[in-house]
């Protein structure tokens, strides 16, 4: 089994959840009492919050870029960012390390394309909705990203920062974001991404009309199939035969 390496904490509510898909994932794939090989390094998101707010993204950048080598040091066969929104970064990473990087907006946007969809709905916080390094992860596979309107927009983030990041899940909430969701179906979304890895606390599959695409759980089973391949390619061919 390769060893997966984590950069947590932002926020630890999400990162939390990695840790128990990933680890259920590799249970379900290998049985027994097997569980992934995992190293996290877990930053102070308080901190990293605080510098995205100044607008201080080569700190940002040189503080992840050093969590990420600590990873490729302790033994990471692949680096795994827990958050959509810090994948602003990712270039740098990318580019500073020397094990692969398991792109978030990859992998969902490969989702989205191998479902046949052309135009999805974002849920995620206002950075990601508004900045383009996400949309470009999508637009290259021929994917339109449809954002909520500015009132929208604000709403889904602040319940992200105000509540799903400190473990708070109110089903008022849930509401707010069944309602913007209502309105990117109207507008011709075919399905929505939930591009923030703390949305899934809040909104499950079953709650929407149209197909979701859980930025967390996908990046786990991404993790788990870089970390199993062969389980995986077992998996596959059980599958088809
Ligand atoms: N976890 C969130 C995301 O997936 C937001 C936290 C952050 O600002 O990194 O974007």
């Amino acid at each position: 089994m390769r060893t997966l390496g984590l950069i947590g904490g932002m926020s630890w509510v999400s990162t939390a959840e990695y840790y128990r898909l990933i680890n259920e994932m590799v249970a379900d794939r290998l049985e027994g009492l097997h569980s992934a090989h995992i190293v996290l390094e877990s930053v102070d998101f308080g901190e990293i919050e605080a510098l995205k707010l100044e607008g201080r993204w080569d700190e940002i950048g040189a503080r992840l870029v050093s969590a990420a080598r600590r990873l490729e040091t302790a033994g990471a066969d692949a680096i795994v960012l827990c958050t959509n929104t810090m994948h602003y970064v990712a270039p740098r990473i990318e580019e500073a390390i020397h094990v692969p990087f398991l792109h978030i907006g990859d992998t969902t946007a490969e989702a989205v394309a191998e479902h046949g969809l052309s135009k999805v709905g974002l849920l995620a916080t206002a950075f990601t909705m508004e900045e383009s390094f996400y949309r470009e992860r999508f637009s290259a596979r021929g994917v339109q990203l449809v954002i909520p309107d500015a009132a929208g927009r604000a709403a889904v983030s602040s319940i992200i920062y105000d509540e799903l990041c400190h473990n708070i899940v109110k089903e008022q909430s849930r509401d707010t974001y069944l309602e913007v969701v209502d309105e990117l179906i109207d507008a011709g979304c075919e399905g929505i991404v939930l591009g923030c890895t703390e949305v899934e606390l809040l909104i499950k599959p079953d709650d929407l009309a149209v197909p979701t695409f859980p930025t967390t759980r996908l990046h786990a089973r991404a993790a788990v199939d870089f970390a199993l391949p062969a389980a995986t390619e077992c998996r596959m061919r059980d599958r088809q035969s």
